[in-house]
């Protein structure tokens, strides 16, 4: 017998011996891989087989520093597409984004509007590796990187993509105005509507900008229909 026969076989025979001939499922952990949820399945699947095929990206020098390629996280089924900017320190030590201080505060923003990163959000970043001391990416990263993200975005073909500050922006819009200009503003990126609004960490920086996010998700959860 193969191994992995014979992993399954001595896995059988212990369940049976604990709970005789039923087997018991847990729908809910399992819930978004009901067959009722085939893009979630096809979604996931072209996301992981493109991960694997850009995480060794080099291309540029920024790729020789990084602990790991933070490729992005996320309801693979999702209608929100969140962008941010680049991976900081947490995100390249743990290999997700928005793991650190803005990312805590992103997640209870997230929670208010009924949403988190298993069900309702995909989360990504238009540069992949951290830059050195988290300087704002070169162009020349931004020209590398960017087809990454647009894949990513044609996998999951959100309904809509929020742009988390205004390197992201200014990266996908080709527009070089002051972030609150932008917000408000229903563009759209490859036919999708796409809005702006601000950076988690500078509401870190400066909490007189919660108001404005918190009408930012607002109008979010009301175009999403939640
Ligand atoms: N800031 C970002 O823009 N992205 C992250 O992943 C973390 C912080």
């Amino acid at each position: 017998m193969s191994n992995i026969k014979l992993e399954v076989y001595s896995y059988l025979k212990q369940y049976k011996e604990l709970f005789g001939r039923d087997i018991f499922i847990d729908f809910d952990q399992y819930s978004n891989y009901t067959s009722s949820n085939n893009t979630f399945y096809k979604n996931k699947r072209s996301l992981d087989i493109f991960e694997n095929n850009i995480n060794l990206c080099k291309k540029c020098n920024i790729a020789n520093n990084r602990n790991n390629f933070v490729f992005g996280v996320g309801d693979p089924g999702a209608d929100l597409f969140l962008v941010g900017e680049a991976p900081g320190k947490q995100e390249d030590l743990e290999g997700f984004p928005f793991v650190g201080q803005a990312g805590k505060l992103l997640d209870k923003i997230l929670a208010a509007i009924n949403i988190n990163r298993k069900q309702g959000v995909y989360i990504a970043n238009v540069i992949k590796c951290r830059p050195p001391k988290n300087r704002d990416p070169l162009q020349s990263e931004i020209d590398e990187c960017i087809p990454f993200l647009q894949e990513q975005i044609n996998i999951i073909n959100p309904k809509l993509i929020l742009v988390l500050g205004k390197v992201a922006a200014k990266a996908l819009l080709n527009i070089n105005i002051a972030l609150n200009d932008m917000r408000n503003i229903t563009y759209k990126y490859n036919d999708i509507p796409l809005r702006v609004t601000y950076h988690p960490a500078a509401l870190l920086r400066n909490p007189n900008l919660k108001k404005h996010t918190w009408d930012d998700f607002k109008w979010v959860k009301k175009h999403l229909g939640y």
